[in-house]
């Protein structure tokens, strides 16, 4: 495991004073991203069409807006092409299908988003499973789920992948660790147990949901806690033993007056409730979100650099 300088020396001073160690996850975010931007500089040198991302977005909901938005920043920063199909919520099921049909086949895609929650009548497993899996980078459909969970070559989707980047950045250990996952959806939870509990990664992993009766008797034995939940003040550090590592992955509006936009972020965990403990935790915001974005930028990179070989 990779450890930089300024990461091991904070992890040295926490240890020491006995206090909380922030695992801010923009400087890993934005490393990749810079190093993902050399490579595609390359690659189109090398004479290939820039990676190319096509994004779909039902309705209007303002965090999916917000999503949408830094992932078409991202895709032009780095000089990727970025298609964008905005449907308003009343769109049929049939029509979305039909898009993807035609994305799947179009020769100057290589990466195919439908941005989640869809509106009610549209089912979405039905739209995941109709992308391509070679453009599928999100790594939601069966085929690349099923590829991961057998520990064979696949898109790994975007947040799981984006925590692994970062324990390993912080030289957080997974072998032979105690990993406990509270969430079991399949974009966050199982993924992420999948990935655990792959062999040379080598934790041994705990799923809890909401029909755990007592998240404590799990997540006080753990080295690792991966919180995605989705509700503010899940854990508290009342939950978390001396040493161990919070991934905070959950991304909370909480209605607040006295900012600009009207709310304000909060992740799963009570961030501030660690501050006098010997826990290593993400922050939220910059946290595993911007992580997220990097991941789907690495996925479409890659997913042009198999269609060009
Ligand atoms: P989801 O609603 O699909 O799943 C939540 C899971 O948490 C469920 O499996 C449920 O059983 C479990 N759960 C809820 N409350 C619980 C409790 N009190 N105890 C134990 N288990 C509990 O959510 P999701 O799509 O996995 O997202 C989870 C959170 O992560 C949300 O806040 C979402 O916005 C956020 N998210 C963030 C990113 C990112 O990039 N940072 C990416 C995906 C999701």
């Amino acid at each position: 495991m990779m450890c930089s300088k300024g990461s091991l020396m904070t992890m040295v001073i926490s240890i020491i004073l006995c206090i909380m160690r922030r695992l801010g996850c923009k400087a890993v975010a934005d490393a990749t991203i810079e190093e993902l931007k050399n490579k595609t500089e390359l690659f189109v040198k090398e004479g290939n069409r820039a990676p190319s991302l096509a994004v779909v977005l039902v309705g209007h909901d303002a965090a999916s807006e917000t999503y949408v938005r830094k992932k078409a920043e991202a895709a032009e920063a780095l000089g990727f092409l970025h298609f964008q199909y905005t449907f308003d919520e009343d769109v049929s099921e049939d029509r979305i299908l039909s898009l993807i049909r035609d994305l799947n086949e179009r020769d100057d895609v290589d990466g195919i988003l439908v941005q989640l929650p869809l509106p009610g009548h549209i089912s979405e497993s039905r739209v995941i499973e109709a992308i391509s899996p070679e453009k599928d980078v999100d790594g939601f459909s069966p085929v690349n789920s099923g590829r991961l969970l057998a520990g064979e070559d696949c898109f790994v989707p975007c947040t799981p992948k984006g925590i692994m980047k970062v324990l390993e950045h912080y030289g957080i250990g997974t072998a032979g660790k105690k990993a406990v996952i509270i969430g079991r959806s399949n974009i966050v939870g199982k993924p992420m147990a999948a990935i655990l509990m792959q062999r040379g990664v080598d934790a041994t992993v705990t799923v809890c949901h909401t029909k755990t009766p007592d998240l404590r008797e799990y997540t006080l034995g753990a080295d690792i806690i991966i919180v995605a939940a989705g509700h503010p003040g899940t854990i508290d550090e009342s939950y978390v033993s001396e040493g161990a590592a919070v991934i905070d992955v959950g991304v909370n509006r909480i209605p607040d007056a006295s900012r600009e936009k009207g709310f304000r972020l909060s992740g799963d965990a009570d961030y501030s409730s660690f501050r006098d403990r010997d826990v290593s935790i993400t922050p939220v915001p910059g946290g595993i979100g911007v992580m997220t974005v990097a991941m789907l930028m690495s996925n479409t990179f890659e997913a042009a650099q198999r269609r060009a070989r």
